[in-house]
């Protein structure tokens, strides 16, 4: 089995160093939300995490979810940590007071996330698709409705799914064939059969509560005609208590390569009472407000299982012996970690994961400003940034949380390949992230064509890291570092220039190219990242000395080994699309 330690040295390192935002620090509610208050909550969300959550890994890996008789079991464990998890007020950490929330800034919830995801994907899943119908309920519903769900959503005595996926209907969510049928009371009835729905159904709540896309009979054709539908699992009464069965029912769980302690239902409704959220058609963009949060969160995901892979790579490296590393003098078998092919696997995964780390707490920022602070102009322009970098977050963390589970297969060895260690697990549960809440292809191609060819949001992502670079430029200790970054932004930016000139002639080479180039913004946006902890780590690396030294060296090889890669995919990229489109595939 695993082992996890919650790395809260490295969240505080960025909570107290890198809250550079100057409109984060604007927005008044967060004002109270000082260090001291944010330790206090790492080390008890630590505490959790590492001894209630963490065992439930396995124990979800070993016993998966059951469906018998209509009703599907969670494994052995999840309901008593549930039951922990919500009355130690986990599910309402970033929640609005006014429903019972905390009110935390995503700053501080998204170390939260993190630590959950590393210690079990699985169990994480049944509370989070509820934080999805949370956000998406308290943009788009009226306030009856906030009124009636929200206080249990945030509670976690009822949860949420989100329903968009039918078997002929996956990524082209204009092929929906669900239908609501409007009730002479205001309400709808809907039919239809959902596959792959997290937490569909199970038995940690006392209600679920469906988010639904569904069409109206008679709405435009394709995703125009798209209506969001609530849809609870109990019918809630006037009072707000738990009623009668809706028409709902679950019709199997999923057999599946990983996060086995998550229920992956097939869900069949049956003139199923259903409230409409936001306006008819206009359901697609509602339910956005939940996906693109959502997607985030997929990418942290990926970190936090990358962040359990690493920590347990590390520790087997410092007690495996074999072979004679070159300085060996006793002509004793050395520890694997002296190997320089080791080290380097166990650089390439740290130098990843605390720049990513890096990046989502700048993100968190960015998105804390798009929706709360006080001036539209400026909301405006985090939520740009923000949607420039949700895909990247999502496909890039999600996609390096591959390499690096994989990298801990090959540093475990055939202790990695089998299963007693625990690692090849981490590999099977991160598998779905490339793929769930839009699949990462699907993520680059709305990159390129949405957010980098019709709009300049990339232009002001550049602003933002050259401004850095630029009030950098006397320190000699970062020139090296800041000369590397400006290569790969002007790289970058010849990329961004190619696709624009290739949209016009040869839209296949920039559809090709979407995977690589979103890539490169990735690699782009860790550099600008590992820039600005290098700055605080030259200037405080008399204080923590270990510390900030591997800050620095950690740098240093992400610059040197890691950065490279930008230029292997623009120069694939920029070869076109020829030889990818005449392949006629015998
Ligand atoms: C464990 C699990 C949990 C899930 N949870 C939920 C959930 O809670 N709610 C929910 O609604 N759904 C859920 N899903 C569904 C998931 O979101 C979809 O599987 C995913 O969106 C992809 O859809 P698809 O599987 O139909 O693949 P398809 O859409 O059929 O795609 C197949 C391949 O074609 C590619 N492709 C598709 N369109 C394009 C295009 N235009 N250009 C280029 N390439 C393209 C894709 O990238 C992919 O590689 C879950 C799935 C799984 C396996």
């Amino acid at each position: 089995m695993t082992t996890y330690n919650a790395p809260v040295e490295d969240m505080m390192f960025l909570f107290d160093n890198l809250k550079d935002n100057k409109e984060y620090k604007e927005i008044d509610k967060f004002k109270e939300i000082n260090s001291d208050l944010v330790k206090d909550i790492l080390v008890q969300a630590a505490k959790i995490n590492q001894d209630i959550v963490h065992p439930l890994a396995k124990a979800g890996d070993d016993n998966p979810c059951v469906y018998e008789n209509g009703i599907v079991r969670s494994p052995p464990g999840y309901k008593e940590a549930y039951n922990k998890f919500i009355n130690d007020g986990w599910t309402s950490l970033s929640c609005d007071p006014k429903y019972g929330g905390q009110g935390m800034p995503k700053t501080v919830s998204t170390f939260f996330e993190e630590m959950l995801s590393s210690a079990s994907l699985s169990f994480k899943l049944y509370s989070e698709l509820s934080i999805g119908a949370y956000n998406c309920i308290l943009h788009h519903a009226d306030e009856k409705i906030k009124e009636k769900f929200l206080p249990k959503i945030v509670e976690g005595k009822w949860s949420g799914t989100m329903c968009l996926t039918e078997s002929q209907c996956g990524t082209d969510l204009g092929l929906i064939k669900t239908k609501a049928i409007k009730n002479s009371d205001g309400s709808f009835s809907l039919t239809g059969q959902k596959i792959f729905i997290t937490s569909g159904d199970h038995d940690l709540t006392e209600n679920i509560i469906h988010l639904v896309l569904a069409k109206v009979p008679g709405s435009p054709h394709g995703t125009k005609g798209i209506s969001l539908f609530l849809v609870p699992k109990f019918n809630v009464n006037e009072n707000g208590s738990v009623g009668s069965r809706n028409g709902v029912s679950t019709l199997s769980i999923e057999t599946k390569m990983g996060i086995k302690g998550s229920p992956t239902c097939v869900l069949n409704f049956d003139n199923a009472k259903g409230f409409l959220i936001g306006k008819e058609n206009k359901g697609l963009s509602s339910m956005f407000t939940m996906m693109n949060l959502e997607r985030i969160i997929v990418g942290i995901q990926g970190l936090g299982i990358a962040e359990t892979a690493y920590q347990n790579s590390l520790a087997y490296c410092k007690e495996r012996k074999q072979g004679k590393s070159n300085d060996n003098t006793n002509n004793e078998t050395d520890l694997i970690i002296k190997h320089a092919d080791i080290r380097r696997s166990l650089m390439t995964m740290k130098s990843l994961i605390e720049g990513q780390r890096s990046l989502a707490f700048w993100l968190s920022q960015q998105v804390d400003v798009s929706l709360n602070h006080s001036n539209e102009k400026i909301k405006k322009e985090a939520d740009d940034m923000v949607s420039l970098m949700t895909p990247v977050v999502k496909s890039f963390f999600s996609d390096m949380g591959m390499e690096i589970t994989n990298e801990a297969i090959q540093v475990f060895g055939g202790y990695g390949y089998t299963r007693d260690q625990g690692i090849e697990q981490l590999y099977r549960d991160n598998r779905i992230t490339p793929i769930y809440e839009g699949t990462n292809s699907v993520q680059a191609i709305d990159l390129v064509f949405r957010k980098v060819l019709s709009n300049k949001i990339l232009d002001k992502f550049v602003n933002l890291i050259r401004n850095e670079i630029n009030n950098n430029k006397d320190n000699p200790e970062l020139k090296n570092f800041s000369d590397i970054l400006e290569k790969k932004i002007i790289t970058l930016l010849n990329f961004a220039k190619y696709l624009e000139q290739k949209l016009k002639i040869q839209k296949d080479d920039v559809s090709a190219a979407c995977n690589d180039f979103l890539k490169v913004l990735g690699y782009v946006s860790l550099g600008f990242s590992w820039l600005k902890m290098t700055k605080i780590s030259f200037k405080n690396s008399n204080k923590n000395k270990d510390f900030y030294n591997e800050k620095i060296n950690t740098a240093k090889y992400f610059f040197d080994k890691i950065f490279p890669r930008v230029d292997s995919h623009y120069q694939s990229a920029i070869t076109g699309s020829e030889s990818i489109m005449k392949a006629k595939f015998h």
